[in-house]
């Protein structure tokens, strides 16, 4: 089984994730297997490492959709895949469709363009279900910005409207995969945002 963590910046997915791997483990009593994307591999972090290091305006956007892309193809091969061969729960903190969300959206390359470069990296391994995490861009930005003043220069405002593409996307995305994808809300306290997302893995599949 492969499951795969999505929603913007701020949405708490890496914190809820980490209280959902044991409680999991021991509803299934299986192995479970958690990883991030960008990264999750050796090479992929080292490309996660190339990705993050530089300022955006420094990168082309194409040229950041092939790295990310990059990366996943390597995650993939080293650890997505050998953890399913094994009978494993495969449990991935982003994949395909940050892609979409951050570089299609947000850097507004388009969803078209992005997947179609992510259809050659995954080759047909889509998760079998995805939770995508709901928060606004106010709330995920406000949450992730703690020092923030209520005041909105130039660059915030870009910020948000960055942000704000990226959830777009998001939804158009849940929109699209109905069968594949199930909301929660995040904007609910830590507790029961891991309780909504245990409750819909158990619920897609029992036993
Ligand atoms: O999920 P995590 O916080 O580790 O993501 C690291 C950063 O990479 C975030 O700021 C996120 O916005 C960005 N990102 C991105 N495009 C992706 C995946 C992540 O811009 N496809
Ligand atoms: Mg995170």
């Amino acid at each position: 089984i492969f499951i795969s963590f999505e929603g913007p910046d701020g949405a708490g997915k890496t914190t809820a994730l980490k209280k959902l791997m044991p409680l999991l483990q021991e509803k299934t009593n299986k192995e479970i297997v958690l990883s991030r994307e960008p990264g999750g591999s050796s090479i992929s972090e080292k490309i996660r490492k190339i990705i993050l290091d530089i300022h955006d305006e420094e990168m082309d956007p194409r040229t950041e959709a092939l790295l990310y892309a990059a990366s996943r193809r390597q995650h993939l091969i080293d650890v997505i895949l050998p953890t399913l061969e094994a009978g494993k729960i495969m449990l991935s903190d982003r994949f395909v469709d940050s892609s979409i969300a951050y570089q299609g959206g947000g850097r507004e390359i388009g969803t078209e363009a992005v997947s179609k470069i992510n259809d050659f990296a995954i080759d047909g391994h889509l998760p079998d279900l995805t939770i995508y995490f709901d928060i606004s861009p106010e709330v995920g930005l406000s949450r992730i910005r703690k020092d923030h003043e209520g005041q909105m220069d130039r660059l915030e405002k870009e910020k948000l409207d960055f942000h704000k593409r990226v959830h777009a996307s998001y939804l158009e995305i849940v929109k699209n995969n109905p069968e594949r994808i199930v909301t929660i809300d995040a904007d609910q306290v830590p507790e029961k945002v891991v309780a909504d997302a245990l409750e819909a893995i158990l619920k897609r599949f029992p036993e």
